[in-house]
């Protein structure tokens, strides 16, 4: 091999170990954080990739031993991140919401529900959107045949403040329509419920799969469904242990609730920013 030959191979050998380099893992994340990925995106730079990751620029530059700051689209970054457990902080009027889980399926069309296209905030704790799936498949499990029931807001991304609702903040609030005959239209809660339109048999299923669990803590209705179901429930014995729940604190009448029943849902034990 000539002397330009070896130098050539030498180079060619550098630049493989440098590549090899370039891509480390930081060495020492920092306790509570772990190593993530991200590729750079098209017209980035490194202060928009930092802002994006919420990290700094120098530690960037440390974790991926930049030589200088810029970077290339497609580019693979590691960085440091907060490791935190998802769930809900504060209270429902005042708080926000850690990893929310996102209930809205691709479709808007879920086992048993449907979410309008539109609406972005269906986010939940992972224990809320658990419970409400649950609710949902039993509910289309025994009516086969009924209309989906419309879920709206649960709470935004991160939580906190939301439209016109004083709660849905911390992700353990949802909103879900009446089943009417007619029913709504999908996803929006256009029909108010009456005592004759009321579907009150496949309503009653999604109440009480709501009531069998402990993490519910009320579920707010308008005074006409109150008494539409309390009536239902009352004239069947084998129902009748629910009829506690219309007047233990659970079921709350109002007179805002017209169109849909709005349900909250308790701390989840060992959830430690959470306030009920
Ligand atoms: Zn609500």
């Amino acid at each position: 091999m000539t002397v330009q030959g070896i130098s050539a191979t030498l180079a060619l050998v550098l630049s493989a170990a440098l590549a090899s380099t370039a891509g480390a893992a930081p060495r020492t994340c920092p306790k509570g954080t772990k190593t993530r990925q991200t590729n750079v995106q098209k017209g980035e730079t490194l202060a928009t990739v930092a802002e994006r990751t919420k990290v700094k620029v120098a530690d960037l530059r440390r974790w991926n031993r930049l030589a200088s700051e810029s970077v290339r689209k497609g580019q693979n970054l590691r960085y440091c991140a907060p490791v935190f457990t998802p769930g809900s902080v504060g209270s429902c009027n005042g708080g926000g919401l850690r990893g929310g889980v996102n209930i809205a399926p691709k479709d808007g069309r879920g086992k048993g529900f449907v979410v309008s296209p539109g609406r972005k905030t269906t986010f939940g704790t992972p224990a809320t959107v658990r419970h409400i799936r649950q609710c949902m498949a039993q509910y289309q499990k025994a009516h086969p045949k009924a209309p989906p029931v419309n879920v709206g807001d649960l709470s935004a991304r991160d939580g906190g403040h939301l439209g016109s609702h004083a709660s849905h903040q911390s992700g353990r609030d949802v909103d879900l329509g009446f089943v009417t005959k007619p029913p709504q239209s999908r996803g929006v809660f256009d029909r108010e419920a009456t005592s004759t339109n009321l579907d009150a048999p496949r309503e009653w299923t999604v109440v009480q799969c709501l009531l069998a669990n402990h993490d519910t803590k009320f579920i707010f209705m308008s005074w006409t469904v109150v008494n539409t179901l309390k009536a239902f429930v009352a004239k069947r014995p084998a129902l009748r242990r629910y009829l506690k729940f219309f007047g233990n604190g659970v079921i709350q009448g109002d007179t805002e609730h017209l169109t849909h029943l709005h349900v909250r849902f308790r701390c989840t034990k060992g959830d430690r920013m959470c306030r009920d």
